[in-house]
């Protein structure tokens, strides 16, 4: 899986195991489990659909590939702030108080922001500043892509519940 893609799964509350395409295809295909398999790789698709493994093939676009995501698997193009992830380690994050990060982040953005959220395993925290505004752009673009191929792929339209 690509590591972009990753990180937003991980965003929109997904637990995410990501794997380097320096890895072995078979131990790839072994560690999977009942994880379904996120792969621009086609050769490994055709492999692990052999082995019986739920799988995706996707395209280099990232909001191409998330759009297809989300019609596949329903995969809500929606941040939730009590199931998103750490986009770098995978785990739960958990709100913070302006006290709880007041050492550790710049002045200014403590002093511009009032909410945040914290990784309990690496420590990261995450506040609403523009790099959050621009996340809810590119969810916006890859929903009107969602809406579009959901136009050609009737057949596709699954649940729709983030529409
Ligand atoms: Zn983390």
């Amino acid at each position: 899986m690509n590591g972009k893609i990753a990180k937003w799964l991980r965003i929109l509350g997904h637990d995410t195991f990501y794997v380097s395409s320096a890895v072995e295809d078979s131990s790839i295909l072994d560690s999977l489990r009942d994880r379904v398999l996120v792969t621009r790789d086609r050769d490994l698709a055709v492999r692990a659909m052999k082995y019986g493994k739920s799988c995706i093939f996707v395209p280099e676009d990232l909001e191409d590939a998330l759009s297809i995501i989300s019609l596949k698997f329903g995969v809500r193009l929606k941040i939730d702030l009590s199931t998103t992830r750490c986009p770098f380690c995978n785990e739960r994050l958990v709100r913070a108080s302006r006290e709880e990060v007041r050492s550790k982040i710049p002045r200014e953005t403590l002093l511009s922001h009032r909410k945040f959220l914290v990784c309990p395993l690496c420590g990261k925290i995450f506040w609403f500043g523009t790099h959050y505004w621009e996340m809810l752009k590119t969810l916006s673009r890859v929903k009107k892509k969602k809406y579009e191929r959901m136009e050609y792929w009737p057949m596709m339209r699954g649940d729709g519940n983030d529409l």
